[in-house]
């Protein structure tokens, strides 16, 4: 059972990313199109955007366990970067603009080392809209092989939707990799190698993880959920096989797309796997059983209502599609 109550810790965090939402909701307001201006507003953000340093050299802020909102600037996810001798990596920069901008701030408070790398873990917008702030950088933008097509087919349709919420300068431009994985790569911030893989259909159709060897820290994207309800949009046999790929490697700390900025390996992707496990056998069984889809949405995997932050908001999707992918096995 999770704990879903808060703690007095969590409620400070709370008021805290409500005051840098606030911050970011009037940027939303305010034309940022003058670099004055986003360049202060950045500034003031740097404060606003914790960075929990997970290992050494490796940098987390965690996303709030919500919906995007004006407040919270689609702040959401967690993002990550890492500091190597010559270059600091991105991984996920965030879910607006203004998300993305707080955190160009806290690296540049950090170290003045280039930004030589963004990599963008999936195309759900709030670990990808937060790119458009690190274009000044000039990094090469890294993403799934599948991660361009995902992104020229939905990302005008996720921009509209993020704009009604946070207005068009704060939301940002949709970032096209200008590298993509096919399979494995490995990249050097110097004498700190990162290895990405792009692997098969799980979360999405275009899930990149990283791993950052010398810490021996796999930063996950979305292939970990923790506490927030776990979206479904790729294969949930395919989720489930990669998670059981994953759960062979030893890893001294994993970071979730949404959780906790760090969580031991492999006990924390126990809620996911037994989440994944329950919806994949109670809709086999609907199927079987003749069961409609709609009827389905009521009555699967209803034994985990209360154990996720947001279940209602995502997990009748969640059976829509996995009804679908099972519909004709
Ligand atoms: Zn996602």
């Amino acid at each position: 059972m999770q704990r879903l109550t808060s703690t007095r810790a969590e409620r400070k965090e709370t008021s805290r990313r409500q005051a840098f939402g606030r911050r970011a909701a009037i940027a939303g307001g305010f034309c940022l199109c003058c670099t004055p201006a986003a360049r202060l507003w950045a500034a003031e953000s740097a404060d606003g955007l914790r960075c929990t340093e997970v290992a050494p050299g490796l940098l987390v802020t965690r996303g709030a366990d919500e919906e995007a909102t004006a407040n919270n600037a689609d702040a959401i996810a967690n993002q990550a970067f890492i500091i190597g001798e010559n270059a600091v990596a991105v991984i996920d920069p965030g879910g607006s603009r203004a998300h993305g901008a707080a955190l160009r701030a806290a690296i540049r408070a950090r170290t003045e080392r280039p930004v030589r790398y963004v990599i963008i873990t999936h195309v759900h917008p709030d670990h990808c809209f937060g790119a458009g702030a690190f274009l000044e950088d000039k990094p090469v933008f890294l993403g799934h092989a599948r991660l361009i097509p995902a992104l020229q087919a939905r990302g005008a349709f996720y921009q509209r939707g993020l704009i009604r919420i946070l207005g068009k300068d704060a939301t940002g431009p949709i970032v096209l990799p200008t590298e993509t994985v096919d399979k494995n790569l490995t990249l050097d911030l110097g004498n700190r190698p990162l290895s990405l893989h792009a692997h098969d259909p799980a979360h999405t159709d275009n899930d990149l993880s990283v791993i950052d060897t010398r810490t021996n820290t796999l930063l996950a994207g979305d292939l970990l959920f923790v506490r927030r309800m776990p979206t479904l949009d790729g294969s949930l046999k395919g989720w489930l096989a990669e998670l059981a790929k994953l759960k062979q490697i030893s890893f001294a700390r994993v970071v979730p797309g949404h959780g906790p900025q760090a969580v031991p390996w492999p006990e924390a992707a126990a809620d996911l796997e037994r989440y994944l496990d329950i919806l994949l056998t109670e809709t086999r069984a609907a199927v079987r059983q003749n069961i409609g889809i709609d009827a389905a949405v009521d009555t699967v995997a209803q034994s985990e209502h209360g154990k996720w932050i947001l279940f209602d908001a995502y997990h009748g999707r969640n059976v829509t599609e996995a009804y679908k992918e099972l519909e004709w096995e």
